[in-house]
């Protein structure tokens, strides 16, 4: 049994793996609002151990995916900015607090690695997998490995550009693709877009209770209800999503894309969208790449966490 994790940059959610996959436990925590890395570091020492099992062994190691630039070899977390961390010791740190051997990496690819081995990208060896939550993270399986790159980032494909000189990103570059289409910038959009054009978005503005309640997933419930001036402005982010999803096709030639993420999950025309541009826009035969929603959902991140954990522990001896 191994421990598969998942840490934002608000919540935190553990599980206990069984080796085919099968979460037996889970626990969820939110992040200590200081972001101290030793506060951090206890309170998901903490929600891991509630995760075993009375009088059962303790699991043999733990796989944790953290939103940021991480070093697996040496467990060092580069850069988190959601968590304000800073070249941390977090593997090091929470493997001496378990006392179990702790492997980290970037959470996009512990997703990707999930959906890879128990979900909707089982036994393709070529996959594309998109996260849209708050911003916008990948993972690429290439002939059958995940690309990890020269310095474990490879999959950044929130921060591909979609327009020159366009809005600013959290990255240091500007017109990313995450800066239209992630979760922070939806809500930045449409607070603006809101203000420009007061009199079109006043059923919206009526049905949120004010331009400060116009959060994304506020917004995505209004456009499905049907809702005008959010089904317009969603239905815009989709389409620059599919413009931004053509060009990844292009560059991995995956014969399947997964979109995944809070973001993603709560407005289908993002898949619908995706799915129309790669078939008429991408270069034949790359055009042919499928373009399906998450299986797993959530889940994605532990199982492949997990996964990871299991993958680095020695191999049992032959008998
Ligand atoms: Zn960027």
């Amino acid at each position: 049994m191994v421990i598969g994790a998942d840490l934002g940059g608000t919540k935190f959610i553990a599980g206990l793996v069984t080796p085919d996959g099968r979460i037996l436990t889970r626990h969820r925590a939110t992040v200590p609002t200081s972001r101290e890395f030793d506060a951090v570091v206890e309170s998901v020492a903490r929600t891991i151990e509630s995760c075993y099992v009375p009088g059962s062994e303790r699991p043999q190691a733990v796989g944790i995916g953290v939103a940021g630039q991480v070093d697996p070899a040496s467990g060092i977390v580069h850069h988190a900015p959601n968590l304000r961390w800073k070249d941390v010791p977090f593997g090091p740190r929470l493997s001496a607090r378990l006392g179990i051997p702790v492997v980290v990496a970037n959470d996009a690819h512990t997703i990707t690695i999930g959906e890879w081995r128990f979900g909707a990208g089982r036994g393709h060896d070529h996959l594309l997998c998109l996260c849209i939550g708050t911003g916008v993270g990948g993972g690429v399986i290439a002939d059958g490995e995940l690309l990890r790159g020269a310095t474990h980032a490879a999959g950044e494909v929130g921060h591909t550009v979609l327009v020159v000189h366009g809005r600013p990103c959290h990255c240091p570059s500007r017109g990313c693709l995450e800066a239209y289409v992630g979760g922070w910038a939806i809500e930045e959009r449409v607070r603006e877009a809101a203000r420009e054009r007061p009199e079109e978005a006043a059923a919206l503005l009526a049905r949120c209770g004010g331009i400060e309640r116009l959060t994304p997933l506020a917004v995505e419930q209004a456009a499905r209800d049907g809702e005008r001036f959010a089904r317009e402005f969603l239905d815009r982010v989709a389409e620059e999503f599919a413009a931004g999803l053509v060009g990844l096709v292009n560059a991995f030639n995956p014969e399947t894309v997964i979109v995944t993420g809070k973001i993603a999950e709560g407005f289908p025309e993002f898949i619908l969208r995706g799915r129309e541009a790669v078939r008429t826009s991408c270069q034949p035969p790359a055009s042919t790449a499928r373009v399906l929603p998450s299986w797993l959902g959530a889940d994605a991140g532990i199982l492949g966490a997990a996964s990871l954990a299991r993958d680095a522990l020695p191999s049992e001896a032959p008998a």
